[in-house]
């Protein structure tokens, strides 16, 4: 599927500024367990965090393929810096889409610069797959106020952001809210030590009666699951989508380099049979992936509903694949893949997280059939 110029021009772009900005830093992030605040910033700086904030309000109005773009390209190089760009822009759409025009003309701007970052608050110890269950209470005060009570589990760049998309059962009905992080009554509390993406920073949020005001609520009370996470899931879903292209083109890249140098038996591996069938794996992946996002995105662009299920499909495959490719570069680094700081190695783990997050394998495999089924009944 070709590409308009102005989206080869973008993906260049961003391809050069992850090789010099991001790539050769994920190694250290993920050691230290933090893109640090400099990075988030030069990330800002770019205009990448206002990918999505229409350029109304200072963004760059991407659309759909392009942001699709941004995100293989900077999943190429940091998984964990992808989710910054994931989460921060699940927050953009919300406010974009269902936001008041006060919440639109005071949250975009500074979304779109990086002045502000969003996280997006929705799991729970006991809401995982189904968000249905969120326990997390929210309660009108006599003067219009709100307070939040209840803990909200793995928030991406939660100990960096600076406004928090919350859902919380207001009247029992759940409801999205933007929570600045200063709000009293809410701790940001570091969660350290995840398998994969270990430098995006997450963080448990603590609500004690945490006082949010009256206009911090985000579309309609009772819409919050329905309409505003639903559609900003689809964004998420989305991005991780491409992120893993970007991990799958870059499992490939280290595995041809390293299978063309490393001899064993008196030849390159890439001269074993058993090797090139995993190389070959790697770069059919990586485009059917990429052309399933191309759908998605196109579909997005185009307005059209489907897209929706195009997300699902993109996300499921690109992530069960990424997740192979990384599992068999490791096998073809041998123990110098297996070893402490080796890129494969955080790849691995990174894919693994890929399989979890924004609808996990068996979550996506039972939507899709189910749409399948339907589909077909009589
Ligand atoms: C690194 C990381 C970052 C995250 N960032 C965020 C964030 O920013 N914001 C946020 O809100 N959440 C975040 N999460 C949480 C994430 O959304 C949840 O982990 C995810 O929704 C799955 O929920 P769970 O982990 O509780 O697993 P569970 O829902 O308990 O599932 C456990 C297992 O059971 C399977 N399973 C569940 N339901 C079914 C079913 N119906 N049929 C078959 N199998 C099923 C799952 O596939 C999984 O394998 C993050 C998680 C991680 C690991």
């Amino acid at each position: 599927m070709q590409l308009t110029a102005q989206q080869e021009r973008l993906l260049k772009e961003a391809r050069s500024y992850v090789a010099e900005e991001i790539a050769p830093y994920a190694g250290a992030w993920d050691e230290q367990q933090a893109v640090p605040d400099t990075a988030v910033a030069g990330f800002a700086a770019r205009g990448h965090l206002g990918a999505l904030v229409p350029q109304e309000y200072g963004g760059a109005g991407l659309d759909a393929v392009s942001f699709g773009l941004l995100n293989e390209a900077v999943g190429y190089g940091c998984s964990s810096m992808r989710s910054l760009l994931t989460v921060h822009s699940m927050v953009v759409h919300a406010v974009a889409r269902w936001g008041s025009e006060r919440q639109r003309a005071t949250w975009l701007p500074r979304l779109a610069s990086g002045e502000s970052v969003g996280a997006f608050g929705l799991s729970e110890r006991e809401a995982g797959s189904d968000a249905s269950q969120l326990r997390t209470t929210a309660e009108q005060l006599p003067e219009g106020n709100y307070t939040l009570s209840g803990r909200k589990m793995w928030t991406t760049f939660g100990q960096r952001a600076d406004v928090f998309l919350v859902f919380a059962r207001l009247d029992g009905r759940i409801t999205a809210f933007l929570v600045e992080r200063r709000a009293p009554g809410l701790e940001v509390v570091p969660v350290s030590g995840m398998l994969g993406t270990r430098a995006s920073r997450l963080a448990e949020l603590r609500f004690d009666d945490c006082r949010v005001p009256a206009d911090a609520v985000v579309g309609r009370p009772g819409f919050g699951l329905t309409a505003v996470a639903l559609s900003a899931l689809d964004v998420g879903r989305y991005s991780v989508a491409w992120g893993c292209v970007g991990l799958l083109a870059a499992c490939a890249d280290a595995s041809v380099s390293y299978a063309q140098q490393r001899l064993q038996f008196g030849k390159p591996l890439g001269e074993h049979q058993l090797i090139r069938r995993m190389i070959a794996d790697m770069v059919t992946d990586t485009t059917a992936a990429r052309l399933l996002c191309l759908r998605a995105g196109r579909l997005k662009d185009l307005g059209d509903p489907e897209t929706v299920n195009a997300t699902w499909m993109a996300k499921y495959f690109a992530s069960v694949k990424a997740f192979r490719a990384a599992a068999d570069t490791v096998q073809i680094f041998g123990a110098v893949g297996c070893s402490e700081g080796h890129p494969a190695q955080r790849m691995l783990r990174d894919a693994k997280v890929m399989e979890i997050i924004e609808g996990s394998t068996e979550v996506q495999q039972d939507y899709l059939a189910q749409a399948a089924l339907r589909e077909r009944a009589g």
